[in-house]
């Protein structure tokens, strides 16, 4: 079974001092590609570099609207260079997040609007966060994003959000959510979202699945996302990964995952 983690935030510390087992987990679990995740310019250009160093990491670069009076020009014209790099595959993630107040939403759409537009000239795809904001965040994805091309990540909504989501061109994607909220809101949605819509991710270091709340998340558990889904659509998990991956691989471009004798090099060399 082959599985990808299409949201890591692999660059944050609490990977650092087990950073290999991590990755040896993630793949003993079936996870064959991961798609590294920016936050900020900082965690963007390490997104790059651990891209560049091995070949089933993707790399994402762009300011999360919790960082988004970041969002200043010069960073921006800094997220521009990031963005011509060969390693990316999409640019976020980006969006809008009036659950917590660390940027106005005036400063957040601002920012938002601008990683709509790069995404548009360097033609990619965009990792959108969408928290307590979902009709605001559709409305400005119709205004701005004119290719329709993008996820919206840690999808939390209704079946009406996934539909008008969907209806626009964009992809849902599931995270740890599925496996703890008790009312069907979420598993009713994600029931509803067509086959060739759906992908998975951990979202990692955040959102452990059940089973782990509390503890420091990773990719291996994209596994236990694949379940939980797959259980709600009533369909093998076999099935799932198969669909969510080649999904991946369309949304983002991935080309075929690339053998990994990088990291079994590192791992022998490193960590033995
Ligand atoms: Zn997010
Ligand atoms: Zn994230």
């Amino acid at each position: 079974m082959e599985l990808i983690d299409t949201h890591v935030h692999l660059a944050d510390d609490r990977f650092a001092p087990d950073f290999f087992e991590v990755l040896f987990r993630a793949r003993a679990a079936g996870v064959v590609q991961l798609v590294c995740v920016g936050y900020d310019i900082g965690s963007s250009t390490e997104a790059i570099s651990l891209a560049a160093t091995y070949p089933n990491i993707h790399a994402a670069v762009g300011i999360h609207p919790n960082r988004a009076s970041d969002a200043v020009p010069g960073a921006m014209s800094e997220l521009d260079q990031l963005s011509q790099s060969n390693r990316v595959v999409a640019i976020g993630e980006c969006g809008l997040d009036y659950y917590r107040s660390d940027a106005s939403p005036a400063v957040q759409r601002e920012a938002f609007i601008a990683q709509l537009r790069l995404a548009d000239t360097r033609g990619l795809p965009v990792i959108v966060h969408s928290r307590d904001a979902m009709s605001e965040t559709l409305e400005l994805l119709e205004e701005f994003n004119p290719r329709r091309h993008g996820v919206l990540h840690c999808f939390d909504g209704t079946v009406a959000d996934a539909s008008r989501a969907v209806a626009l061109g964009f992809w849902i994607s599931a995270a740890g959510q599925v496996t703890y909220r008790r009312d069907r809101t979420l598993a009713d949605a994600l029931a509803s979202v067509p086959a060739d819509r759906l992908v998975i991710e951990t979202d990692c270091p955040y959102l452990s699945p059940a089973g782990h709340r509390g503890e420091r998340n990773e990719p291996s558990r994209v596994l236990l996302v694949a379940n939980a889904v797959a259980k709600i659509r009533g369909c093998p998990v076999e099935e799932l990964a198969a669909q969510t991956t080649a999904n991946a691989r369309r949304l983002f471009g991935l080309a075929n995952p690339p053998i990994l004798p990088n990291l079994e090099q590192r791992l022998s060399s490193e960590t033995r």
